[in-house]
């Protein structure tokens, strides 16, 4: 009796897929392909072995060969699977460029976020300030008419006080005579006609504002300047509000030790009148060479209401009574930072701004 061609099936086919699993490399296995299920594989070798057999018995052993190659075909097939798969993460990795350095300093920053400029923040500094001290804030328009500029501030056209300023016009064809706003002053003119109308009275405001001014700029002038502005209206209101208003905004915004003095001034909206300086912020006092060696810088102006710019917008003087005072940010903001020239705040040079930040 011959024994079955098959007889060893089940061991051949398990070598079978021992050898498909230990195929390493996609090349492997397309070589050894042929030779696991091809023409002269042993399968196929098999297969035609059967031809001897009787027909019920080649029937029988056709369909365990058939079961058998499919098995060993499907782990051919998951094999493939496996290397390619290998090899398209090698071909990934190869093909990555190599960033190294370049990612940690070149192309990967760290998000650069922008921040408010210097004249904003001492802005938005002095508004609190103010605020702290019960005053609110207001604003007012940068065009203004020349009413508002100078005639209601008690500064006729005739007036020598047209003098101080170097004005911006605006010609708008029209008969009016329109100006970009030399001080914030004129907003006062506006609160007071709103407060009037309003029957609002009385006013504790401060006004900061963009001024402009016909300077050509060197270290200490800018053609366009930044002011604040605060306006008293009240009963009783006298000098001695006004010099215990500025001192305590001094302290409060400068430092406990820098104090402020008034000295005799002229300005036509206000009677009297009085520069306000405070101890030099850059020898605290002791004298130097950006105080001139006096211990002061000068800051503002500052005085009572003049009754005829009461008058001006209607309020009756004799009920009521105030005071105004006015002084630069920009200014603030060089005293404080001690900046050399103030052109830096407007020429925008990101190494300044980004020290500033
Ligand atoms: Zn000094």
């Amino acid at each position: 009796m011959t024994s079955s061609p098959l007889a060893r099936l089940g061991e051949q086919t398990t070598d079978l897929l021992s050898t498909i699993g230990s195929l390493a490399t996609l090349d492997a296995l397309i070589e050894a392909e042929p030779s696991l299920t091809g023409k002269r594989s042993l399968l196929s070798t098999l297969q035609k072995s059967l031809g001897s057999l009787e027909p019920d018995d080649r029937r029988a052993a056709g369909a365990q060969l058939q079961a058998a190659r499919r098995v060993v075909e499907e782990a051919l097939s998951a094999r493939r699977s496996e290397l390619e798969r290998a090899a398209r993460v090698l071909q990934l990795e190869s093909d990555r460029l190599d960033l190294g350095d370049v990612v940690d300093s070149a192309v990967v920053h760290a998000l650069s976020v922008g921040h408010p400029g210097l004249i904003a923040t001492t802005q938005s500094q002095l508004e609190d300030v103010f605020v702290g001290m019960g005053f609110t804030v207001a604003d007012g328009p940068e065009v203004e008419s020349d009413w508002y500029n100078f005639e209601a501030l008690n500064i006729p056209p005739a007036h020598p006080a047209r003098g101080m300023w170097d004005t911006f016009y605006v010609d708008l064809g029209e008969p009016e005579t329109v100006v970009l706003r030399t001080h914030t002053s004129p907003t006062q003119i506006h609160l007071m006609e709103e407060a009037v109308a309003r029957n609002s009275l009385p006013i504790h405001s401060v006004m900061p504002g963009r001024c402009y001014r016909r300077d050509t700029p060197d270290a200490s002038h800018l053609y366009s300047f930044h002011q604040i502005e605060g306006l008293v209206v009240d009963r009783g209101i006298t000098f001695a509000d006004l010099a215990g208003v500025i001192e305590t905004f001094t302290r409060a915004y400068f430092g406990s030790d820098i104090t402020s003095r008034l000295r005799p001034a002229y300005f036509p909206f206000t009677e009297p009148s009085a520069e306000f300086e405070v101890t030099c912020t850059l020898c605290r006092g002791g004298g130097c060479r950006t105080c001139s060696f006096t211990g002061w810088l000068e800051l503002g102006g500052s005085g009572m209401l003049d009754p005829a710019v009461l008058e001006a917008v209607g309020i009756d003087g004799e009920e009521w009574s105030g005071f105004a005072f006015g002084f630069g940010i920009d200014r603030c903001a060089q005293m404080r930072h001690q900046l050399t020239d103030m052109r830096a705040l407007i020429e925008n040079d990101t190494r300044f701004l980004e020290q500033m930040s």
